[in-house]
């Protein structure tokens, strides 16, 4: 079936009030942006549905591209048709024809706008459905709850007929909340994290702390890799980078190793802090999970907190491991987050981290520090780069090869 056009239906955007026309302009910006490998396609954002019109563009390939946005609740295609009785029972029988499936029921739904038209909606109803029950022997109608749902809608410029509904990915268009600096390692919980803040609308930026020499290109290729698999629903993402080493050499050779930990958290929301307020954010998102480790018990969080008063968002605070490990399949970057490569945090292990830290000790410690050189050398060799949405189809690719070698 050639289809004409994908109409898409807002989630709960439509609730927003009046800022339902920014909702809406990020959301139509969101999708050309992933569908920028189709440029026929023209986007027409309306109070309560969007059009997009395909101009020839595969159907199928672009609706690929949409299953991922969030603030799409759901998508049709759509085929156009000349307004002419024959041409809509015959096309209406061809699109049902190629979606029913053994033992499905169906009921056809029709409106109608353009009022001059010979059939009315109870017509459209009654000779649109006999035309499929007399074309399909063993379909069965169903007024309530049918399993596929033949929408017809009659307007002054033509026919219009759609009888498929495939969810979208809801939440609120990214963007539409605004920006915040993603805490990212090479974890589980830090990319599952980011995730469920941009599916909150929330634009992130990844900030990653590195070690050259004491971690290795492949663990920054990792970091950059889980960058990779968050761009299906954003587009592009900026990927920071923070030279760590001088920060933790230092840690290591003037505080109690008990407190490295607690010490080393506090540089990172330091510097990830300093970024935000560059970079224009509003928010730091990390991925700890209450419990999970020494540094992510109240206690700890309250003493590494205590260095900024911007709201952190922790998505997967109250989550347990297997509910994180869950959405990382999903988002497909459990595979990548497992593999073996050691990040700064690993390599600076204190033997026995402290989980009650005590706030003044912390205080009274960081004194031995030179706090404020160390931070201004790291800000001085941060370094970023555009990761795009292209990439994941560009790494798609290499694997592809890979596997034919
Ligand atoms: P993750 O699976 O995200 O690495 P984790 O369970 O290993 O988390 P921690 O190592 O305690 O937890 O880190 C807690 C959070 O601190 C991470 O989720 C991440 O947001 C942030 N973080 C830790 N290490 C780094 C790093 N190298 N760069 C940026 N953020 C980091
Ligand atoms: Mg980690």
């Amino acid at each position: 079936m050639k289809y004409t056009e994908i109409m898409v239906r807002y989630g709960e955007l439509s609730t927003k009030g009046k800022n339902r026309r920014l909702f809406i302009s990020q959301l139509a910006r969101n999708v050309k942006q992933a569908l920028h490998e189709f440029p026929e396609v023209k986007i027409r954002g309306e109070r309560d549905r969007m059009h997009l019109m395909l101009n020839d563009e595969d159907s199928h390939e672009v609706m690929d591209r949409l299953k991922p946005i969030f603030g799409i609740q759901s998508f049709s295609p759509v085929i156009k048709i000349e307004k002419e009785t024959e041409m809509i029972k015959n096309t209406a029988l061809e699109m049902m024809k190629e979606v029913w499936k053994e033992g499905q029921t169906f009921k056809v739904k029709s409106r109608r706008s353009d009022k001059e038209f010979v059939w009315d909606t109870n017509d459209l109803n009654r000779e649109v459905g006999a035309a499929i029950f007399n074309g399909m022997p063993g379909i069965e109608v169903k007024m309530v709850k049918p399993d596929i749902r033949m929408e017809v809608e009659v307007r002054q410029e033509a026919a219009y007929l759609s009888c498929e509904t495939i969810f979208g990915a809801g939440g609120l268009p990214v963007g539409s909340s605004g920006k915040g600096m993603l805490m990212l390692s090479g974890g589980i919980d830090s990319p599952v994290a980011g995730y469920l803040a941009m599916k909150r609308g929330v634009e992130v930026e990844a900030v990653h702390f590195f070690s050259p020499p004491y971690t290795s290109e492949q663990s920054l290729q990792k970091a950059k890799d889980l960058t990779v698999k968050l761009t299906p629903y954003v587009g592009n993402i900026q990927f920071i980078t923070v030279p760590f080493a001088e920060i933790q050499e230092e840690i290591k050779r003037q505080i109690p190793s008990g407190y490295w930990m607690t010490v080393t958290r506090r540089f990172m929301l330091r510097l990830t802090e300093l970024i935000r307020q560059q970079r224009k954010g509003l928010a730091i998102i990390n991925g700890e999970s209450l419990g999970q480790v020494a540094s992510q018990t109240m206690h700890s969080m309250l003493a590494i907190n205590e260095v900024t008063t911007t709201p952190i968002i922790r998505p997967v605070i109250a989550m347990d491991k297997s509910e994180i490990i869950k959405i990382a399949e999903k988002i497909d970057t459990f595979e990548l987050a497992i593999q073996p490569f050691e990040d700064c945090c690993t390599i600076f292990a204190p033997p026995e981290p402290k989980t009650k830290p005590k706030l003044e000790k912390v205080i009274d410690y960081e004194k031995r520090l030179d706090v404020d050189g160390l931070i201004k050398r790291a800000l001085e060799g941060i370094l970023m780069t555009e990761i795009k949405s292209t990439d994941q189809f560009l790494n798609q690719m290499t694997e592809e090869v890979d596997d034919l070698l």
